[in-house]
């Protein structure tokens, strides 16, 4: 199971919808809202929907996860069976991983984490990563590794330096400040 992000768009596909699923009303924070990451939004109705739908934030209207716009990810991972959210970076093209608190570990289950090793090898030649987040804390999700940054601040960037070994490219992640990125 692969994916091209340059394919990827950003209305539901053919199929999908959210039905009972609300977990990005949960995992992702609302900035009009002043809703935090992990928390349910005060306007969420879990299982049920948004008790503002006709005047929820543009922010709201228009997202939509990955499990709703694409074809090939099957009902197992549908965010409210996998407890977590999936999108794409629209810039860096890195697969998010948005976890819900409640459930911190589910991305390790099978089948998610073998699938997360395949997309994070697949995704090294076009130095493209896979990362969870857990709130804001974040681990990479490599090949040989997984690592764990800590909480990432506004202030924060992940680097990821490339090595040429006899076993191949190897990836070393550090968390840095942005300034010294810029
Ligand atoms: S996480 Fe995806 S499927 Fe679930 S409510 Fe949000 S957009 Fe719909
Ligand atoms: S306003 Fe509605 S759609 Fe937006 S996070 Fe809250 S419950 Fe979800």
């Amino acid at each position: 199971m692969s994916y091209d992000p340059a394919l990827l768009v950003s209305d539901p596909v053919a199929g999908r919808s959210c039905g009972t699923c609300t977990l990005c009303c949960k995992v992702f924070d609302v900035p009009s809202l002043d809703k935090p990451a992990g928390q349910w939004c005060k306007h969420c109705a879990p299982g049920r929907g948004c008790g503002i739908h006709e005047t929820r934030p543009q922010h709201c209207r228009s997202f939509h996860c990955m499990w709703m716009t694409t074809d090939f990810l099957g009902p197992e991972w549908k965010p409210e069976k996998s407890k977590f959210v999936l999108t794409v970076d629209p810039a860096s093209k890195n697969l998010l991983v948005q976890v819900d608190p409640g459930q911190p570990g589910a991305w390790k289950a099978t089948p998610y984490y073998a699938q997360f090793k395949r997309w994070a090898e697949a995704a090294v030649p076009e130095h493209r990563h896979v990362i969870v987040f857990n709130g804001k804390a974040a681990t990479v999700v490599l090949p040989d590794k997984d690592v764990a940054l800590g909480v990432l601040g506004p202030d924060d960037r992940i680097t990821f330096q490339r090595r040429d070994t006899m076993h191949g490219v190897l990836i070393d992640v550090r968390k840095v400040k942005a300034t010294a990125v810029s």
